[in-house]
C-alpha cells in the first residue's frame, strides 16, 4: 500500500486523486497484495482474482520496450487506417454543440498521439480500443493459449492523456490481458458480488432515466474493492464482471486482448437483463445490443455440438456429468430462455429452437434433457415439446427484423464509444 500512497502523493494535483484517496481511506478498499478473506469475495479461483505483473503480459518477454517514438508511428498508422473503415476513433466525439463539429475524431486522435511525450499536454477525451494488428503479430506467440477457448479478440489500444479517468463500469464477461506499453493508471477493482453489482445494475437504470453522470457516483458505496498501480510494461488479468475505475496518472497507452471461454458464456447468460440495463446506457448501446444477440445462435450451437465437453452429447444423460459448458447450458436454460427471448430476432430464436431440437433428438434414451419426462425422438414433436415447454410464451423479440454484424460486447475500459 506504500507504493500506492507515493503514487497518489506524486500526482495529488490531479483533479480526480481526491476521490481515489477516499476510497482507500474512509471506504477502506485495502492493497492488491491481500488476506485470503479479501481474495475469497472475488471468487473461489486463483484466477477470479486480478493479477498483475509480467505474467498477464504477452510481451514480457521483450527485451525492451517500445519508446515513445514507436508507439507514435505505431498508433498514427492505426489511427489512419481505421478511419478509412469508418471506425470511432475518439471519445467523447470532438463535437461542440450547435457550433458543429470543430475537429474530426481522427484529428482529435492524431493530436493526442503526437503529444504523448508532453507530459503537460492537455486533451478532453481518449481513444478507445483501436485495433492494432501490429501488436497482435509481435504478441501472436505469446499471448495466452486460447485452448478451451471460445473466442478471442484482437489486440487493441486505448490511448488516456493524463488525469482522464477511466468511469466505473462493469469488465464485460471475458477474462481481459491488458499490457501497459507507456504511463500510468491507477486502478481500484471491486469484486462482482451480487450487493455490488446490484448497486451498478441500479446507477444503469438510473442513468438511462435521466443521463447524468452523477449517477454512476456509486463507488464509496462498493465494498471489497482493491487498488494498485499498474505501470508501464506490467500486465494485467482481469476476470468477468469485475467493477472497475481508473485513473491515468501519466499519458497512458494500454494493449490489451480478451478470451470468452465456453462457461463464461454459459455464466454470463443468467447477467442478461443486469446487460439490458447496460446497453441502455451506451453511446452505441441498441447497435452493442443486436450484435450481442446475433452472437448468441453461434455460441448455442457450439455448445450443444459438445465442442467443449470431453463426451459426445449424445451420452449428456449417462455421463453424470456435473459442470462444464454443456451441462451448465441445460442446467441454466429454464432460468435464462425468456431473456434470451425478448433479446433475439425471429430467425435466430427459429435457430436456436432447431439447434436445441438437434441436440435434445440426439441425446440417448430419448427422455428430453431438459426435462428428463418427456419421450420423443421425432423432430416434429420435440420441438412441438421444446416450444410448449422449453421456451416462453411471450416472444418479444421475435417479430423483429434480422440483424447483421457479430461482436463481442464490451464493458471493459470504455464506458462508452
Ligand atoms: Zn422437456
Amino acid at each position: 500500500m506504500t507504493a500506492v500512497r507515493a503514487h497518489i502523493k506524486a500526482h495529488s494535483s490531479s483533479p480526480h486523486i481526491l476521490l481515489f484517496n477516499n476510497l482507500i481511506n474512509i471506504n477502506q478498499n485495502g492493497p492488491l497484495k491481500c488476506t485470503p478473506n479479501v481474495k475469497q469475495r472475488f471468487g473461489p479461483l486463483e484466477s477470479s482474482f486480478p493479477l498483475l505483473g509480467k505474467k498477464p503480459s504477452p510481451f514480457a518477454t521483450f527485451k525492451k520496450q517500445p519508446t515513445v517514438e514507436e508507439l507514435q508511428d505505431m498508433l498514427l498508422t492505426e489511427i489512419k487506417r481505421s478511419s478509412e473503415d469508418d471506425e470511432p476513433s475518439f471519445v467523447p466525439p470532438p463535437f461542440c454543440g450547435d457550433e458543429g463539429i470543430v475537429m474530426s475524431g481522427e484529428d482529435a486522435a492524431t493530436e493526442l498521439v503526437q503529444n504523448l511525450g508532453d507530459p503537460t499536454f492537455k486533451s478532453k477525451g481518449f481513444i478507445p480500443n483501436l485495433e492494432c494488428p501490429v501488436l497482435d503479430e509481435m504478441a501472436a506467440k505469446t499471448r495466452e493459449k486460447a485452448a478451451g477457448y471460445m473466442e478471442e479478440t484482437p489486440m487493441m489500444c486505448s490511448v488516456f492523456p493524463c488525469d482522464t479517468l477511466i468511469p466505473l463500469q462493469h469488465h464485460n464477461e471475458t477474462m481481459s490481458y491488458s499490457t501497459l506499453l507507456l504511463g500510468s493508471i491507477l486502478w481500484m477493482i471491486w469484486p462482482p458480488t451480487e450487493r455490488n453489482l446490484t448497486l451498478l445494475h441500479r446507477a444503469y437504470d438510473e442513468f438511462a432515466i435521466d443521463p447524468d453522470e452523477e449517477k454512476f457516483n456509486i463507488a464509496n458505496e462498493l465494498t471489497g474493492g482493491v487498488v494498485f498501480v499498474q505501470t508501464a510494461s506490467e500486465g494485467l488479468r482481469v476476470p468477468p464482471y469485475c467493477i472497475m475505475l481508473g485513473l491515468a496518472t501519466e499519458n497512458s497507452v494500454l494493449a490489451k486482448y480478451s478470451l470468452l471461454s465456453a462457461t463464461q458464456f454459459t455464466a454470463m447468460l443468467h447477467k442478461l437483463p443486469f446487460l439490458e440495463s447496460w446497453w441502455k446506457t451506451e453511446a452505441h448501446g441498441k447497435e452493442k445490443r443486436a450484435d450481442f444477440a446475433l452472437a448468441l445462435l453461434p455460441r448455442i450451437k457450439r455448445i450443444l455440438a459438445g465442442d467443449f465437453d470431453p463426451y459426445p452429447p449424445a451420452e449428456f444423460l449417462l455421463t453424470g456429468q456435473k459442470g462444464g459448458a454443456l451441462f451448465e447450458l441445460v442446467k441454466g436454460w429454464e432460468q435464462v430462455n425468456s431473456s434470451i427471448a425478448s433479446l433475439v430476432d425471429g430467425e435466430t430464436a427459429k435457430g436456436i429452437k432447431e439447434v436445441w431440437v438437434d441436440f435434445l433428438c440426439k441425446v440417448v434414451g430419448r427422455n428430453c434433457a431438459l426435462c428428463t419426462g418427456y419421450l420423443q425422438d421425432k423432430r416434429k414433436e420435440m420441438l412441438a415439446h421444446f416450444q410448449d415447454v422449453h421456451w416462453p410464451k411471450e416472444k418479444v423479440g421475435e417479430t423483429s427484423e434480422p440483424m447483421e454484424g457479430v461482436e463481442m460486447t464490451g464493458g471493459d475500459v470504455t464506458k462508452s464509444d
